[in-house]
This record gives structure tokens, C-alpha cells and sequence, in this order.
């Protein structure tokens, strides 16, 4: 296994029609989460990557599991609960650029996952351990897991990388950020967009920003920057890599966690961090050309594709 992530994914009603979501009747049922969208990102890029979970005893669980298996993510560790629900969340499109989400996830059966869920034998046989900071916002018990997580990686000498990807929606300013900065003291590398760095900071100065996220304790430091590009330090460099230039964006959502598919990819590969974030950057741009958050994710041909093409231009 390349790459082991744990967290949960919801199903996903995305409405056929623009508006308050009041008055939006028919919808495209798809299925999200941050965790899961980058595991079948390293999957199309032909990579192996596993997914820790716990769906409902329920058909929208069977049909998260039949779609994330059948991406070629490994599911092994994926409990059936008999006792509580899959989660859901909807989009609405209020109006261009505006789009919200209305989740349904309290008390869904990832948010009852717990230590018991984390194996060691099956984190100690992947390089990276992938990790966000939705997981310890889902309940007391998923929160100890991810810390369990994270312990049993670096027993094991499996990097850890976090994307701390901040829902306000789910807990209290103060424990989000307390949460927040204790896991990226734990993390080796830390993916953080710049909102959130300001979340966590108090600044949106990149350079500030990367120099406090190496001293809370990351080895690796990789700031996204929307449609602007990637910044990443590390105790002895610092650069900038440039977006791809998109056209129009469809959807942004889930650009962050294509990014982080991209970027393993590269370090799976064994990239420079330069040539890792370009290939982050590629998938991040592709993934916002198309609706849903998995749809637009691209296979490795479409990447290499983009960034010669890029590439081309500038000679
Ligand atoms: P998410 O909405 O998935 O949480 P995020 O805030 O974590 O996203 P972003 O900074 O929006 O992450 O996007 C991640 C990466 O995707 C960027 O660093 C960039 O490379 C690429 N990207 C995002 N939006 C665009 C865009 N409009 N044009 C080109 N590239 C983009």
C-alpha cells in the first residue's frame, strides 16, 4: 500500500438546478469526502491507496462502498455499523461562484468510529498515513482514533501528512484551533490553504505562514493558494510553483484534496517537492473543470497531458 487515509464519506445530493436549496427538487446523488475523494485520486492516478471507514447498514453505504471499491481503493477496513446511519450532505448552487453545503452527519456511523478501528498492521505496510482535520471535528471517539493514527504511523515510521481542511460548521473556533495545531505539531507534512493558515496564524503572509507551520513542528510545509498556486517550505527552502491556467472553474470543491492526490503521487514517484506540487497543481486544475468532487479527478495520461502542454507554452 502506497498510502493509508481514514475518515468519513457522506453521501452526496448534488441538486440538477441552481437556487436556494428550498426550492431545488431533483437532485444527482454522488458521493463525498475529503478522505475518500483522495484516495480514489491516487487510485486513477495508479497508485494503492486504503481507506479506513465506517458506513451505515443502509443502501447509501452500500453504494459509497460498491463506488470506492469499484475506484480500486482497497476497503478492507471499512466497518459495516449496524446501529447508525450513513451521513449526507447537499450542495446548493445559490447563485455563480456561490456554492454551499447542508450536512447531515450527526451521529452517522463514521462519527462512531474509535481506536478499535485503527490496525497497525495494516497503517505499518503503507509509506504515507493521510489524515485531515475533519476527523477529530466528528465526535470524541473518531478524534482519539485519529491520534491513535497517528501514533501507530510514527511508531512505524510512516509519514504522516495532514490537510487540515477547517469546517467551522462542525466545532467551536477555540477547539478547532486548539485540535488543528496540536495534530500539525504531529505531522510531518502539513497541507494547509491559506485561509486556513490565517484560521490558525492570525496572518495570510505565505512566508510567515510556512516559517509558523515548521515551527509548530512540520517537516514539510505545502500552502495552497486557489487559483494563484502552491507554496511550499521546508527548514532549508522555500518556492513558489504557479497554477495551471484554467478556463472556467465548474466547481471548486474538492481541489484540495485532488491537490493532495496529486502531490503524494509525486512523492510516491519520487519527485523533487517542486515537480510533486506541479503534479498537484495539474490534478487541482482538472478537478475544477468538472461537477461533483471525484468526477474530475484525472488519470495519470490527462496530468502529464496538461503539464507538457504548460510546459510547451512557455518554450
Ligand atoms: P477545497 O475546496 O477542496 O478544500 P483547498 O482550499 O484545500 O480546496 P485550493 O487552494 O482551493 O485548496 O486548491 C488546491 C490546489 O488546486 C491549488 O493549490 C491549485 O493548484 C489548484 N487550484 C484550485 N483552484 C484552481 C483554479 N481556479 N485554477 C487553477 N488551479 C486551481
Amino acid at each position: 500500500m502506497d498510502v493509508v487515509t481514514l475518515g468519513e464519506t457522506m453521501a452526496l445530493f448534488t441538486p440538477n438546478q441552481s437556487g436556494l436549496m428550498r426550492y431545488a427538487v431533483s437532485y444527482s446523488r454522488k458521493i463525498g469526502g475529503a478522505e475518500s475523494n483522495m484516495a480514489i485520486g491516487l487510485a486513477r492516478l495508479g497508485h494503492r491507496a486504503g481507506w479506513i471507514s465506517r458506513v451505515g447498514d443502509d443502501e447509501l453505504g452500500k453504494a459509497m462502498l460498491h463506488v470506492i471499491r469499484g475506484e480500486g481503493v482497497n476497503v478492507d477496513k471499512v466497518t459495516i455499523d449496524p446501529d447508525s446511519p450513513t451521513g449526507l450532505y447537499f450542495k446548493e448552487f445559490r447563485k455563480a461562484g456561490d456554492i454551499r453545503v447542508q450536512y447531515y452527519r450527526k451521529g452517522s456511523a463514521a462519527s462512531r468510529m474509535s481506536k478499535a478501528d485503527v490496525d497497525e498492521d495494516y497503517i505499518k505496510q503503507a509509506s504515507y498515513l493521510h489524515i485531515s482535520g475533519i476527523t477529530p471535528a466528528l465526535s470524541a471517539s473518531c478524534k482519539e482514533m485519529l491520534m491513535e493514527a497517528v501514533n501507530t504511523a510514527k511508531k512505524n515510521d510512516v509519514t504522516v501528512v495532514f490537510d487540515p481542511n477547517l469546517r467551522r460548521s462542525l466545532w467551536s473556533e477555540e477547539e478547532a484551533r486548539n485540535t488543528l495545531l496540536d495534530i500539525a505539531s504531529e505531522a510531518d507534512i502539513i497541507l494547509p490553504g491559506i485561509a486556513e493558515g490565517e484560521f490558525l496564524f492570525n496572518t495570510k503572509d505565505p512566508d510567515e505562514l510556512g516559517r509558523l507551520f515548521l515551527k509548530q513542528g512540520a517537516k514539510e510545509v505545502v500552502l495552497k493558494a486557489g487559483d494563484q498556486g502552491t507554496y511550499y517550505y521546508n527548514h532549508g527552502l522555500s518556492q513558489f510553483v504557479p497554477a495551471f491556467k484554467v478556463d472556467t472553474v465548474v466547481d471548486p470543491v474538492g481541489a484540495g484534496d485532488g491537490f493532495a492526490a496529486g502531490y503524494l503521487s509525486g512523492l510516491i514517484d519520487g519527485l523533487s517537492a517542486e515537480k510533486a506540487i506541479e503534479r498537484g497543481n495539474a490534478v487541482g486544475a482538472l478537478v475544477t473543470q468538472a461537477e461533483g468532487d471525484v468526477e474530475g479527478l484525472p488519470e495519470m495520461e490527462d496530468v502529464q497531458q496538461l503539464v507538457n502542454d504548460e510546459n510547451n507554452s512557455e518554450d
